[in-house]
């Protein structure tokens, strides 16, 4: 049985490795890191040492990419959907029509620059060849740092060959402050860096105002934030913020607890984010 980590590299799947590592939860054969080339400089710095600890430990770390996604999404929006054989990268981006109404893209980037990646890795490590079946029986145990208070990002596995496996869940069950915790104990001089793209649009107001405390990650997603503004192929105006206001004129002074809002997710974008 092949035991593979879908490393987001963010607080809850680094401590799932480093606890693997340690030989506090059974031993892990690879963990696999889908790259979508925007994460922000930090998380990019955390994972090269997470490599190291785990190449010490002779845990392969394999880093994928499908593509970037911001060069992607830029090159769909610019020149209209489906045109010129470019992907379209389908981020969830706030769309606010002509009528006033306000809505939302379908989410394909999770699938399309994390899931599939990974799969494709796991194939390869299984030894398939291209356009072979996966096999019948349940072959692999992916691993997926899910803390004890997101139990609603469990999901069943959508092929028999795989099993999906929650440690914090049901086997040594953690909330994501008790990972904290943990972490901050036995790594006092780490600090895990919150994964997810730059531009992700179901960030919070306290991380839109954490990433504008980075100038260079800021002018960047305020780059992009303008590009996707006028999109081909699409009524009304597109923005990254959730007001449907350009993200450089929204107000982040307060936090999302005291405008009431939510956090659409909470910790890392494994193949199952913003549900
Ligand atoms: S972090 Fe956000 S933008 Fe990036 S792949 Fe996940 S849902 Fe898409």
């Amino acid at each position: 049985m092949l035991k593979v980590l879908s490393l987001g590299a963010g607080v809850q799947s680094t401590a799932l490795l480093l606890m693997s590592i340690r030989g506090e939860l059974e031993r892990l054969d690879a963990a696999i890191f889908a790259d979508t080339g925007w994460e922000p400089a930090a998380v990019y710095r955390h994972l090269e040492w997470l490599q190291t600890q785990a190449t010490l430990a002779r845990i392969p770390v394999y880093r994928v990419r499908a593509g970037d996604l911001r060069a992607d999404a830029l090159l769909s929006q610019v020149r209209g959907r489906k045109s010129d054989g470019v992907r379209w990268a389908s981020m969830p981006l706030y769309v606010l029509g002509d009528d006033g109404a306000t809505g939302m893209i379908n989410r394909q980037c999770t699938s399309e620059y994390k899931v599939r990646p990974i799969e494709r890795k796991i194939r390869e490590l299984l030894g398939l060849r291209r356009g072979q079946h996966w096999p019948k029986d349940v072959v692999v145990d992916q691993f997926f740092g899910i803390s004890a208070d997101e139990t609603r990002r469990v999901r069943v596995p959508d092929g028999c060959w795989k099993r999906h496996r929650y440690p914090f869940v049901f086997e040594r069950p953690m909330r994501r402050d008790q990972i904290a915790s943990w972490l901050r104990a036995h790594y006092p001089d780490r600090d895990v860096p919150r994964s997810a793209c730059l531009g992700c649009p179901f960030h919070s107001d306290d991380e839109w105002r954490s990433i504008r405390d980075n100038p260079v990650e800021w002018s960047d997603v305020i780059a992009f934030d303008r590009a996707i503004r006028h999109s081909g192929g699409m009524r009304g105006q597109v923005f990254l913020h959730r007001s449907c206001r350009p993200l450089d004129e929204v107000d982040l002074r307060s936090s999302d607890e005291r405008q009431g809002q939510l956090r659409l997710w909470q910790n890392e974008c494994l193949g199952m984010c913003g549900t």
